[in-house]
C-alpha cells in the first residue's frame, strides 16, 4: 500500500489509516477480540497506521493486534486534557495500556475548540512538547473540526501534525466552510506539517458516494493519510482492496453501515453534558431533555461517553 511521509516528522504512514473509534464502546461496541481481529486483518493487509484516542477506549484491542503484528504500526492517540498533569496522565495511560515505549503521534484532542485552544491548553501542549523531548512521543499534533484552528496550527512550531475534518460536503467543519478548511490545510502543508484527514466519509453519511468522497480527499495536495473507521471484516477487506488500487466488485452495503444516535427520553436527566460535548452542535435542549438533530449529527458517538445516564444509544 502507498506510504507517505507525514510532513517533516520522518514518520511514514500508509494512505489508509485504521480509525479505531467506530468499533469501540462509543459506537458499535464490538467485543475486544473482534476489534483486535479487525485491526490484525488491516495490518496484515498492509495498513501501518492506527488512529485512536484516550476517549475511544480501544487501547486494549490495539495492544492485542500490535502483539500479533509482524511490524509495529504507527500509533496516533489524543486527549482532551487541559493541564500539564492531565496530559501527562493521558500519555502515561496510553503507554501503559498499549505496552509501548513511545507513541508516534499524540494530539491535543480539540474537535470543537476555538482559536484560544493553544492558550487555554498551554499546559497540555507544553506536556506534549516535553514528552517529545524525552522520546516518549515522536510528534505533537492537534485534531480539530475548526478551519481557523487548522490555520493557526500551520504557524505553530510546537505542532508537527494536524488531523482536520474534511469532506466533499463540508460536513462538520466549524469556523468556516469547506473552502476555508482547504486553504487552512494547504497552509499547514506549505509549512511542513503532516496532515491526515478525518471524516472524509462524513461520519458514514457519505458511504453511498464512497468513490467520490475518497477522490475528493485524495485531490487535496499534501495529505498523507485518510482515517476510516471499520467495523466488519467485509469493510476492512473492501478498504484494503480499494486503497491497493483495485476496483472492488462489491461495495459494502450502505444499510449495514448506517447508524443513528438517539436520546432515550425516559433516561435523560436533562443535565446537558452531551450538549457541551457534541463537536458539531447537533444536540439541543428540548422540553428539558436532550434532542439530537439528525441532519447535524456526524455520528462520532462522543455524546455517548459524556452521558452519565447512558441515555444516548446507537440504533
Ligand atoms: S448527557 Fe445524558 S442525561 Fe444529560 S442531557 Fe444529555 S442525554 Fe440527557
Ligand atoms: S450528537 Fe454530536 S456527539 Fe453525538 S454522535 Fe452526533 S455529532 Fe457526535
Amino acid at each position: 500500500m502507498k506510504k507517505n511521509l507525514l510532513g517533516r516528522t520522518g514518520i511514514e504512514v500508509t494512505e489508509l489509516c485504521f480509525g479505531a473509534l467506530p468499533m469501540g464502546p462509543l459506537q458499535k461496541n464490538l467485543p475486544v477480540e473482534e476489534c483486535a481481529d479487525l485491526i490484525s486483518t488491516a495490518l496484515a493487509g498492509g495498513v501501518n497506521f492506527i488512529d485512536t484516542a484516550q476517549g475511544y477506549k480501544t487501547y486494549e484491542p490495539i495492544r492485542l493486534a500490535i502483539k500479533r503484528a509482524k511490524e509495529r504500526p504507527i500509533i496516533a492517540s489524543k486527549s482532551p486534557a487541559k493541564s500539564f498533569d492531565e496530559m501527562q496522565k493521558a500519555i502515561d495511560q496510553a503507554l501503559n495500556e498499549l505496552e509501548l515505549d513511545y507513541i508516534d503521534i499524540f494530539h491535543l484532542h480539540a474537535a470543537r475548540a476555538g482559536v484560544d485552544v493553544f492558550k487555554k491548553r498551554r499546559g497540555a501542549l507544553e506536556c506534549l512538547v516535553e514528552n517529545k523531548e524525552k522520546g516518549r512521543i515522536k510528534a505533537v499534533g492537534i485534531s480539530t473540526h475548526s478551519a481557523k484552528v487548522t490555520e493557526l496550527a500551520s504557524g505553530l512550531k510546537e505542532i508537527d501534525v494536524v488531523f482536520p475534518i474534511i469532506n466533499k460536503k463540508g460536513l462538520g467543519i466549524l469556523d468556516g466552510n469547506r473552502e476555508d478548511m482547504e486553504k487552512a490545510i494547504a497552509k499547514c502543508v506549505s509549512q511542513g506539517k503532516g496532515v491526515y484527514f478525518m471524516k472524509v466519509l462524513g461520519g458514514g453519511s457519505l458511504v453511498g458516494e464512497f468513490e467520490e468522497a475518497i477522490a475528493y480527499g485524495r485531490s487535496l495536495p499534501g495529505y498523507s493519510s485518510i482515517a476510516i473507521g471499520m467495523v466488519s471484516q467485509e469493510e476492512v477487506e473492501f478498504n484494503l482492496a480499494y486503497f491497493e488500487g483495485e476496483k472492488p466488485k462489491v461495495f459494502p452495503s450502505v444499510a449495514a453501515m448506517e447508524k443513528r444516535f438517539l436520546v432515550v427520553k425516559s433516561l435523560c436527566a436533562g443535565c446537558f453534558k452531551c450538549v457541551e460535548t457534541c463537536p458539531n452542535h447537533a444536540i439541543t435542549p428540548k422540553e428539558g431533555k436532550a434532542y439530537i438533530e439528525e441532519e447535524k449529527c456526524l455520528t462520532c458517538g462522543y455524546c455517548v461517553g459524556a452521558c452519565p445516564q447512558f441515555a444516548i444509544r446507537l440504533i
